[in-house]
């Protein structure tokens, strides 16, 4: 019984959409409302892996007394008393400015489209470069074989519009185990498209991968 309350005074108390939540010490906003079941879009997030906070869909209206500030959920550490809310129209809007842009840097992706859509957004004012391009570049396929698989055959490289990810210096590499955590993890199928380029001369199928 002590224990217990040991545990319920060292939680964190503040409020989500005007509900009254609590967290642990350490977690942050998004991770505090998916333990609420409260929505919030991502799609650079995976709990296997260290939060980036690179697509910024997950942004979320922080207020406090009379000001009120954007922040990125997912990287975010609750603090006692902060007033968060995940629907609002400034919400609303910055999400569909990055639905905007997603549309545009990875046009042939089915997921962003779907999610977009939900939001209204069905078509871009942002140049497409390269229309059969599904990769965000939200980096979950390099931290998953760095951070879980422990391995680094996967790179980030090049700046803005032409950041984009592979194998380092783009070329087959042996270090590669083919154990395809970064196709499962990749929120697109930008992943399974590269696969290949990634890994070398395959020997198995993708599809025959465990
Ligand atoms: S399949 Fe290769 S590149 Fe992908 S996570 Fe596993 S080791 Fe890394």
């Amino acid at each position: 019984m002590r224990k217990v309350t040991m545990k319920k005074a060292n939680m964190i108390k503040f409020r989500i959409n005007d509900k009254q939540v609590e967290a642990r010490q350490g977690w942050t906003v998004l991770e505090t409302a998916k333990e609420y079941n409260i929505d919030i879009p991502t799609l650079c997030h995976h709990p296997a892996v260290t939060a980036s906070g690179s697509c910024r869909l997950c942004m979320v209206e922080l207020k406090e007394g009379d000001w009120s500030k954007l922040v990125a959920s997912c990287i975010y550490p609750v603090k006692e008393g902060i007033n968060i809310y995940t629907e609002t129209p400034r919400v609303h809007n910055v999400r569909r400015w990055i639905f905007e842009m997603l549309l545009a840097s990875c046009p042939a992706s089915e997921e962003v489209r779907q999610m977009a859509e939900k939001y209204g957004v069905i078509s871009t004012r942002f140049s497409v470069h390269d229309p059969n391009q599904s990769c965000l570049v939200c980096g979950l396929c390099q931290r998953v074989c760095e951070e879980v698989v422990g391995l680094s055959a996967i790179a980030v490289m090049d700046r803005g519009v032409h950041k984009k990810v592979g194998a380092p210096f783009l070329r087959p590499t042996d270090i590669c185990v083919a154990c395809g955590s970064c196709v499962t993890i990749c929120p697109t199928d930008a992943m399974a498209k590269i696969f290949d380029t990634v890994r070398g001369k395959p020997e198995l199928p993708l599809s025959q991968l465990a």
